[in-house]
């Protein structure tokens, strides 16, 4: 079958970031939902790499390296995902490590805030959903907030905590887009905008992220995702044309709970883009 027609999931979460998988349940999920090719994208972090490639080859998946990297861009957060990188490069590894430590102090201010409007103990709440210590997000405080009855659900707490102008709420200086992109290449990989549409980014500051990431050396943006609403899918086609990025896809897959998509139940892309993993073909690991 031509790389063309591969069922391929390129970003998904585990226990090593915010998923509530393991890496082998992740591997077992995509594999029962048909998936082809599979990447593991845990934010900031590539130590479950290693189960992911191992569980990997015993599904008989094609298999891609990836991390989804916390960048700061024009007062805002952005996410840049990496696929088929050496994860023994040390730029790469000492990258995102500098990421991870901010992780720490930013969820004590966080639970600080929580605190001060009357919500206590929400640090040692989240731990408790915590996979790897030195991976804590904002998705473990949600948990939390919902286990406590202060949220019906997660997505009510991104409307009322945790998100600009709302209490738990801490400003960060993640990566810039340059280094995220440089770490991503410097260790033979490729980069990748991930879901552009969930940005509040005006239309001058949206193309000078397409602009300046294509400058840096990115060369594909995820057109088809769990995160994008299905009309946006076009919309990204068209960009990732005009900007001749290839197009990548995933479902975005944190936990069966939680997450609106699930692997193998995305549409196929848009006709005429290019897959990101014709730019990879050296890089998939088990291609049959
Ligand atoms: P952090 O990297 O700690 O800032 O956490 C970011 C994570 O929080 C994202 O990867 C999502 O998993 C989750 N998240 C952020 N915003 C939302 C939202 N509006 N709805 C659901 N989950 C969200
Ligand atoms: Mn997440
Ligand atoms: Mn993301
Ligand atoms: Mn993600």
């Amino acid at each position: 079958m031509p790389l063309n027609y591969l069922n391929a999931d390129l970003h998904c979460h585990s226990t090593f970031s915010d998923g509530t998988l393991t890496p082998v349940q992740l591997a077992e999920r995509a594999k029962g939902k048909g998936t082809d090719l599979w990447a593991l994208t845990d934010h900031d972090e590539i130590a479950g790499l290693a189960q992911a490639q191992a569980a990997a080859h015993s599904q008989g998946l094609q298999f891609l390296t990836g991390v989804e990297i916390s960048v700061s861009f024009a007062s805002t957060t952005v996410h840049i995902v990496g696929l088929g990188f050496d994860a023994h490069h040390p730029v790469l590894q000492q990258g995102l490590h500098g990421l991870r430590n901010q992780r720490g102090p930013r969820a004590k201010a966080m639970a600080a805030q929580l605190e001060a409007v009357g919500i206590a103990n929400a640090y040692e709440g989240a731990l408790r959903y915590v996979g790897n210590p030195d991976l804590i997000s904002r998705t473990h405080f949600a948990r939390f907030l919902v286990e406590s009855g202060v949220c019906k659900d997660t997505y009510e707490v991104f409307r009322h905590y945790l998100v600009e102008g709302k209490p738990g709420y801490v400003p960060q200086r993640w990566a810039s887009l340059k280094e995220a992109v440089q770490w991503i290449r410097e260790s033979q990989g490729v980069a990748v905008i991930a879901h552009p549409a969930r940005y509040n980014l005006s239309p001058n500051e949206e193309h000078a992220l397409f602009s300046s990431f294509k400058d840096y050396g990115g060369q594909a943006v995820e057109v088809v995702t769990g995160s994008h609403a299905p009309h946006e899918y076009a919309v990204y086609a068209a960009v990732a044309k005009s900007f001749g990025l290839a197009a990548s896809r995933g479902s975005d897959f944190h936990s069966p709970q939680e997450s609106r998509v699930d692997f193998g139940a995305l549409p196929a892309d848009p006709s005429g883009l290019k897959p990101v993993w014709d730019l990879l073909t050296d890089r998939i690991l088990y291609a049959p």
